[in-house]
């Protein structure tokens, strides 16, 4: 049946200390579905404004479904300014323009709603219920979310957590969202609002899945160069729900496949500026860096 993503599509400016990009195409749900694509077929659910370029529309439509994708004419795209400091690990949010995400009464098609796996990307997280509610029954659902939602609406933050089957969020957000500073406590309060696990992202340090029955450790893929970090957390959840999608398994052996796909996922999303990466990647390239993490991290 394959997967549906909704969540933010942006126009990013991002900022290292060796490149700048202005306004080019991201987005937590881009990043997803991008990612996700590679695994099974999968559509996006979101909103742009008239000023989303065409050659960047054109590249998603022939990579996802797009069905539920509105374009809303005369307003402005969502924009994303961040930048990262020397080792490319520390992200400062410049500014955030919610744009037309901030009036968006989030609307998805008839065909869609009877979607088994639902990813709610990063976004309005009150947006993110009334979507969820709008699936029939959906067997896996996993959502993320970003320091902005969790400063500016806790509440309805820990209301969607309590909603989900999963949770990804990364390190700093955990910490900020719990007021813990060790990660599995964060974990196991967040499991205690809800959800059946979570993941925690720690950038170059890996993740860790956490379930009432087991705790899974998965380092980062070893790489030797990082461009861009942006999308890293986005790419991760494509890949993992990607793979759980695909295989429409969810045992404890394809649950651990799937944080792996996880971390492959995100390792090549940084490789370059934006998506320009995880576009140009195929299906060998994915199975030969899955083959290689393992052989990483065999005893
Ligand atoms: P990540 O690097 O995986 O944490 O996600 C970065 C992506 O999230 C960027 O492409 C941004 O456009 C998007 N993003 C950043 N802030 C927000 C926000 N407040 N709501 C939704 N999406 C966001």
């Amino acid at each position: 049946m394959g997967l549906t993503v909704f969540g933010s599509l942006a126009l990013d400016t991002t900022r290292t200390p060796f490149r700048t990009e202005v306004e080019i195409m991201g987005g937590a749900a881009t990043y997803a579905s991008v990612a996700s694509r590679q695994f099974v077929e999968t559509e996006i659910v979101g909103v742009i404004g008239s000023d989303f370029p065409e050659k960047y529309l054109k590249i998603l439509r022939s990579k996802v479904g797009t069905a539920g994708l509105e374009m809303k004419s005369g307003k402005k795209t969502f924009r994303y300014d961040s930048s990262f400091n020397y080792d490319l690990s520390h992200r400062t949010t410049n500014k955030t323009e919610l744009n037309v995400i901030a009036e968006y009464e989030p609307l998805v098609p008839d065909q869609l709603k009877n979607s088994q796996y639902v990813y709610l990307a990063n976004n309005d997280p009150i947006q993110n219920i009334k979507m969820l509610k709008q699936f029939i029954n959906p067997k896996l659902v996993v959502c993320d979310t970003i320091e902005f939602w969790i400063q500016t609406m806790p509440d309805a933050v820990k209301k969607m957590f309590g909603m989900v089957h999963g949770v990804i969020i990364n390190d700093q957000e955990a910490r900020m969202l719990c007021g813990i500073s060790n990660l599995i406590k964060c974990a196991k309060e967040i499991l205690s609002w809800g959800p059946e696990f979570v993941i925690v992202k720690k950038g170059e340090n890996g993740s860790v899945l956490v379930r009432s029955d087991m705790i899974f450790v998965a380092p980062a893929y070893p790489l030797e160069e990082i461009v861009d970090p942006t999308g890293a957390g986005d790419s991760f959840a494509g890949g993992f729900m990607g793979h759980l999608a695909s295989i429409e398994n969810s045992c404890v052996k394809e649950f651990r496949s799937a944080v792996v796909y996880g971390n492959v996922m995100g390792s090549f999303a940084v490789e370059d500026f934006g998506l320009t990466r995880l576009l140009s990647i195929g299906n060998e390239e994915i199975i030969k860096r899955f083959h290689l993490y393992r052989t990483l991290t065999q005893l």
